[in-house]
């Protein structure tokens, strides 16, 4: 029912050539080609970074937001029309940084959207500073002599603050970035999926190559992902970034436990403001 044409809106991406946002955008409508549910279905907030610009190359019902407030808008969206498909988007800065805070409660609610973080570990279209994610020692525009602190793992973060699927991809594999993309929107309940995507302008030390030398897939040496602490140690483990779906639990969702709160979609259209008005006088 969702065609790659319907997708296209006919705008080429102005992002850098090789840039990691390709690949992801590739996986993002491909899966939404398998999941063979009509595009008007689907409702996607995105922050602001290079991330965003995907909202002017994917032809779906977008709003791109203040600097990391995807998820509140994300939420609003799920809340008054419940039988949308909601998509957020952001980049490490987006998510880790500004929307930090959206981050953490979100994932208390266990609201059923989908979160899909480009994690490339700079501020990229700011054209190059320290993020949440870069690595200790790493120089940029912002840290000359190198970053201080210790990076956020936002996959540890996630399985420790009740997010009921936790998944990493690596834009460098965009068939099993499709595949987790479409498992994370089958799963009712808050979905975090981050995506370790070179900047390949901004980040030098972070290449397709280093990650590939690091990447390996959680199915193919037996994780099981209904274990939270041998998730968590996933998420911990030294010198290596398995990707694929860490942690997944069934859950209530935040919905499912607001069953008297009508969504504003289903509200009547005309409402009776009189007395409201009176009440001013
Ligand atoms: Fe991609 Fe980095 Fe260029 Fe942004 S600056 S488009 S993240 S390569
Ligand atoms: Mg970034």
């Amino acid at each position: 029912m969702t065609s790659q044409q319907q997708m296209n809106t006919g705008v080429f991406p102005t992002w850098c050539p090789g840039c990691g946002d390709f690949s992801i955008l590739a996986a993002l409508k491909n899966a939404l080609i398998k999941l063979d549910r009509p595009i008007e279905q689907y409702a996607i907030a995105y922050g602001i970074g290079c991330h965003g610009h995907m909202a002017n190359f994917l032809n779906a019902y977008n709003f791109e937001g203040l600097h990391g407030r995807p998820l509140p808008v994300a939420e609003g969206i799920k809340l008054a029309n419940r039988d949308l498909n909601v998509i957020a988007v952001s980049g490490d800065g987006d998510a880790y940084g500004e929307g930090i805070a959206h981050f953490m409660h979100v994932m208390r609610r266990n609201i059923d959207i989908t979160y899909i973080v480009h994690n490339n570990m700079v501020y990229g279209l700011t054209t190059g500073q320290a993020s949440p994610t870069s690595p200790k020692g790493f120089r940029s525009k912002s840290t000359p002599e190198g970053v201080i602190e210790h990076p956020v793992n936002p996959v540890a973060l996630a399985i420790t603050q009740g997010a009921t699927f936790v998944a990493r991809g690596f834009a460098g594999d965009p068939a099993h970035l499709a595949e987790l993309i479409i498992k994370g929107i089958e799963h009712r309940g808050f979905t975090f999926i981050d995506v370790l995507q070179p900047c390949v302008t901004f980040n030098k030390a972070n290449t397709y190559q280093w990650y590939r030398e690091r990447v390996y897939k959680l199915d193919e040496k037996g994780h099981n992902a209904s274990d939270r602490m041998e998730a968590l140690k996933k998420a911990f483990e030294p010198d290596k970034l398995p990707i694929g779906i860490f942690y997944q639990e069934e859950a209530k969702t935040y919905e499912e436990q607001t069953p008297t709160q009508t969504p504003l979609v289903k509200e009547p259209l005309e409402t009776d403001i009189k007395e409201l008005m009176e009440s001013f006088k």
